[in-house]
C-alpha cells in the first residue's frame, strides 16, 4: 500500500527536486557501493516516490552508502541521492529499526565524528557487543592483529575537527 505521508516526509528532507527523478540510473552506475546493495539507489529513490514505506526502510542498502557523493555530482537533475539516503537513516534511527549494517555504520561514523578516524580495535570491539554472534571470529581476528602491532588501541585524534563537524552537517547528519 503507498504510504503518502512517507514520501512527504522524505521529500521534506531530501529536497523538492526528487520528484522529478526520471530513473535514469546514472546515480546508480556511478555508485561505489552498488554491487553490494539490495536495492540500488535508483530503486531506493523509487521505493520513496511511490511511498513503499516497508521496503525502502527495510533496504541494507540505506547503511552502505559510503557518502562519496558521485551519485549527487552527476544527477542529471540536481537530485541529491545522497540525502533520501541520510532522511530514510533519520526515519529508521527514530522509529528504532536497525540491522547488522546499521549498527556498524553507527559504531563506525560516531567514532570519525568523535576522532576523525576509526580505531579498529573499538570498533570491532563495539559491533561484537552489539551482535554477540559475530563476537567470536573478530575476537581471534583483533588478538592476531594486536599482537603482531597491526593495530593500535588509539590511533589519536585527527586535526581539523571543525571541518570533520561540517562534512558531517553538509551531509545531513546533524
Ligand atoms: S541520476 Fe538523478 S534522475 Fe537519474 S535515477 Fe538517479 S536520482 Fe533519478
Ligand atoms: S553517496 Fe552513497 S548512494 Fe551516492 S554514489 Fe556514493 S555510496 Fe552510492
Amino acid at each position: 500500500m503507498s504510504d503518502a505521508a512517507f514520501r512527504e516526509e522524505v521529500v521534506r528532507l531530501a529536497g523538492d527536486e526528487i520528484r522529478t527523478c526520471i530513473q535514469c540510473g546514472t546515480c546508480s552506475s556511478s555508485c561505489s557501493t552498488a554491487h553490494l546493495m539490495d536495492n540500488s539507489i535508483r530503486k531506493l529513490i523509487r521505493l520513496v516516490l511511490e511511498g513503499r514505506r516497508r521496503e525502502a526502510l527495510a533496504s541494507e542498502s540505506i547503511w552502505l552508502c559510503t557518502s562519496c557523493l558521485l551519485c549527487t555530482v552527476r544527477c542529471p537533475r540536481g537530485i541529491r541521492p545522497k540525502a533520501v539516503v541520510s532522511a530514510l537513516r533519520q526515519i529508521c534511527e527514530r522509529e528504532g529499526i536497525s540491522s547488522r549494517d546499521a549498527s556498524f555504520e553507527r559504531i563506525f561514523m560516531d567514532q570519525i565524528r568523535s576522532k576523525g578516524r576509526i580505531s579498529e580495535v573499538l570498533l570491532s570491539a563495539a559491533y561484537a557487543l552489539r551482535n554477540p554472534d559475530a563476537a567470536v571470529p573478530i575476537m581471534e581476528m583483533g588478538i592476531e592483529l594486536l599482537s603482531r602491532g597491526k593495530v593500535s588501541l588509539d590511533p589519536g585524534t585527527v586535526k581539523g575537527m571543525d571541518e570533520i563537524e561540517r562534512i558531517f552537517r553538509e551531509l545531513g547528519n546533524d
